[in-house]
């Protein structure tokens, strides 16, 4: 599918393919060799990015979602943050990756990382694609991130607005879409 004229592009697929295996090498780095790594991917917004961030890694790992909302069908957070998916696999003593496409207020993130640190995993690191250092609410930094955006909303690669756009192959500024 390709993006309405009026939407500017911020990352081409290209921009994003180097930012996926970019984070891939860093993180493969950092985590022990021959231990457990659980991949856990922040539904909906981060399917596209954990598939190709997951399958960027040069070691094997067992992969899981959870899915939480701070956001209802609008373009800003109502701070309140659900559990709407839960983990299935056990983290108990594994190595948590917690994948997310980006970070806003921070709610979301900070949640996600206590219910899995509660779960007994033996570390939980975050990986973001996009980070809107500005806009936190709550104080919270991942431990790997892509590239920080402005104050904009974007959409593509995973990212929707009103469930739609999600399929667009780069990731865009929808002009005139206000954040609260
Ligand atoms: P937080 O709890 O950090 O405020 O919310 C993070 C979540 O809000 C992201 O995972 C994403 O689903 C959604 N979000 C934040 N900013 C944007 C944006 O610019 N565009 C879209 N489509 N979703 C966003
Ligand atoms: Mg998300």
């Amino acid at each position: 599918m390709k993006a309405p004229d009026h939407f500017k592009t911020l990352f081409s697929p290209q921009d994003i393919q180097v930012m996926v295996e970019g984070l891939a090498e860093q993180v493969d780095k950092t985590l022990p060799a021959e231990e457990p790594v659980v991949c856990v991917g922040v539904l909906k917004g981060a399917w596209i990015f954990h598939a190709d961030f997951c399958r960027a890694l040069k070691r094997p790992v067992t992969v899981d979602f959870i899915r939480a909302s701070s956001y209802g069908a609008g373009t800003s957070s109502s701070g309140v943050v659900r559990i709407l998916k839960d983990i299935e696999v056990d983290v108990r003593n594994k190595h948590v990756l917690v994948v997310e496409e980006i970070v806003d207020s921070g709610r979301t993130l900070s949640f996600i990382k206590q219910r899995l640190e509660q779960a007994g995993a033996a570390s939980v690191k975050v990986v973001a694609l996009l980070d809107k250092k500005q806009r936190r609410a709550v104080p919270f930094q991942a431990d790997f991130v892509g590239a920080e955006v402005g104050n904009h909303f974007v959409v593509g690669y995973g990212l929707d607005w009103g469930e739609n756009y999600r399929t667009l192959p780069g990731i865009y500024i929808v002009p005139g879409e206000a954040l609260h």
